[in-house]
């Protein structure tokens, strides 16, 4: 099996002012100071983004945004664009959280776009999948992520799967207290590891981080770790506190107890 380091990333949403952001972010850099085996991402919301920066420059705590505008500038009110996100210190950029596909609109078209855009300032999209309850109840789980997959990755170059994350959030389990259990999580990840290998090759399947979403806390990571595909997490709520952020982060380290 591939070595893929796992990847531990906090989605902010919308919470906590600059000040607030930069103060969280420079305690969770001293509380994983001494983690060198699982990367670390967070995402604040825009307005905080360069406090952050600020408070983890030198530190491998990766800067993230939570969305993009897919055009690089002109006349968007409101937009942010992927240079500009790169100015401010990101490598990775969110795309398709499903509280974006819910509230704003966000399809599988406009997820290509910013996809597209993303890879083409060099950075890392963190490209966000699931399925909702209704779904899955359907048992339509398998069909809604296969078509995820092959409209938000349409004219993607295959080989630049190779610096891209999946993220696989049941939208049920998002922010509700319900995770799915490690081996419902793992289903999914295979089907998605599997789609991946046809798409683009054994060797860029086997690379490819999927992380899995759905209140990951620290009592519950280390059995989502200790499944196949499972690459680590992107953390909502657990995320928002340094000590249960860094508490996630620990578990997923070959060093921890
Ligand atoms: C998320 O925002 O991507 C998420 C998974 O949230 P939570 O951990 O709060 O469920």
């Amino acid at each position: 099996m591939a070595q893929r380091t796992p990847l531990i990333a906090g989605n902010w949403k919308m919470f906590k002012t600059g000040p607030e952001a930069a103060d969280t972010a420079g305690r969770l850099r001293s509380l994983v100071a001494d983690i060198v085996d699982v990367d670390v991402m967070v995402a604040p919301q825009f307005a905080a983004l360069c406090s952050v920066a600020e408070a983890l420059k030198g530190s491998r705590i990766a800067l993230g945004a939570q969305d993009v505008f897919w055009e690089k500038q002109g006349a968007y009110t409101g937009e942010v664009s992927a240079p500009m996100l790169k100015a401010a210190g990101c490598t990775h950029i969110i795309v398709g959280h499903s509280e974006r596909r819910q509230y704003f609109s966000e399809t599988n078209e406009t997820v290509n776009k910013k996809v597209k855009a993303v890879f083409e300032e060099g950075l890392v999209p963190v490209m966000c999948i699931g399925e909702s309850e209704a779904q899955r109840e359907a048992g339509k789980t398998f069909s809604v992520i296969e078509e995820q997959l092959e409209r938000g990755l349409d004219g993607v170059d295959h080989a630049g799967l190779e610096r891209f994350i999946l993220a696989y959030e049941p939208v049920w389990a998002i922010g509700t207290g319900k995770t799915a259990t490690s081996d419902q999580a793992q289903e999914v990840h295979r089907f998605i590891r599997e789609w991946v290998e046809k798409a683009a090759g054994n060797s860029i399947a086997n690379s490819l981080r999927i992380l899995y979403g759905g209140s990951v806390k620290p009592e519950n990571i280390a059995g989502l770790m200790a499944m196949d595909d499972i690459d680590g997490a992107l953390v909502g709520g657990a995320s928002l506190d340094a000590d249960s952020f860094a508490g996630i982060v620990r578990p997923c380290s070959a060093g921890s107890a």
